[in-house]
């Protein structure tokens, strides 16, 4: 029996809530820079709502195909954001469903988001992934390469750069995270002077190094496993194809 499936949301989020204010403490920062957003993959709709009675206002998927389906059967209000990796050619649905983008990590999936976003009369916003460990394996912008996509994301029209996201190499010591989410700041900040732009928003840590996270900068933490507990296996849902239109 997982103890986290025992505990409402709404208890749970006021434990995260005073983690973030300790994190927050230690760094000389005010709590109501720090956004929660929950992470609902592989949840379903019912998950949405308790979250959202319990006063979550914003919500990530990372699959375009999971939340074509789900967010049409969840209360309406919660501002979604797509974290996942997202494929040129799920950026239409992907426009209609998400306001805003985390997972941006080339110039190529910017050049399909301005002409969808053009055409549809979307104004998206845009934040950049950084693989800022250098990882082959991971997602993101190798870190020499993120100028040319931050020019590249300031001459379109309609979309809105806000910032950066980066993911910690997943460790159980949250403490071996830090050195990569200070880097993000610290790269933040230059591109910030490099190009005389804000970049406001820091999307970094997750359920096991929010708090590492939030004491090194971050304003967005993507929680998913400790607001809703462990996650369900994914399984297709009957009607899933019929629903998604790509
Ligand atoms: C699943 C996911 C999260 C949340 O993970 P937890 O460890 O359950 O909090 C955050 N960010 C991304 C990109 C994810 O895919």
């Amino acid at each position: 029996m997982d103890m986290d499936n025992e505990r409402t949301v709404a208890q749970l989020l006021e434990e995260v809530r005073a983690g973030v204010a300790e994190a927050c403490a230690k760094a000389g920062r005010k709590p109501d820079e720090v956004e929660i957003i929950g992470v609902t993959k592989t949840h379903g709709p019912e998950v949405v709502r308790e979250a959202w009675e319990a006063g979550i206002r914003r919500f990530g998927e990372n699959k375009v195909q999971e939340a074509a389906w789900k967010i049409p059967e969840c209360v309406s209000g919660p501002e979604w954001h797509l974290i996942g990796h997202l494929q040129r050619n799920k950026v239409r649905p992907a426009l209609e469903l998400f306001s805003v983008i985390h997972s941006v990590d080339s110039v190529r999936l910017l050049e399909q988001i301005e002409h969808v976003a053009g055409e549809g009369g979307h104004r998206p916003e845009i934040l950049l992934e950084v693989n800022v460990s250098g990882e082959a394996s991971k997602d993101g912008v190798r870190p020499e390469q993120v100028p040319e996509v931050i020019e590249y994301a300031l001459g379109c029209r309609s979309i809105t750069l806000t910032g950066l996201m980066t993911m910690a190499p997943f460790c159980p010591d949250e403490e071996l995270a830090r050195p990569v989410f200070a880097k993000l700041r610290g790269l933040r900040d230059q591109w910030e002077k490099d190009f005389g732009i804000g970049l406001p928003n820091l999307s970094m840590g997750m359920s096991n190094d929010y708090r590492v996270a939030v004491e090194e900068g971050a304003t967005w933490v993507r929680l998913g496993t400790v607001l809703f507990g462990t996650r369900p296996k994914w399984k297709p849902q009957r009607g899933d194809a019929e629903r998604w239109e790509p």
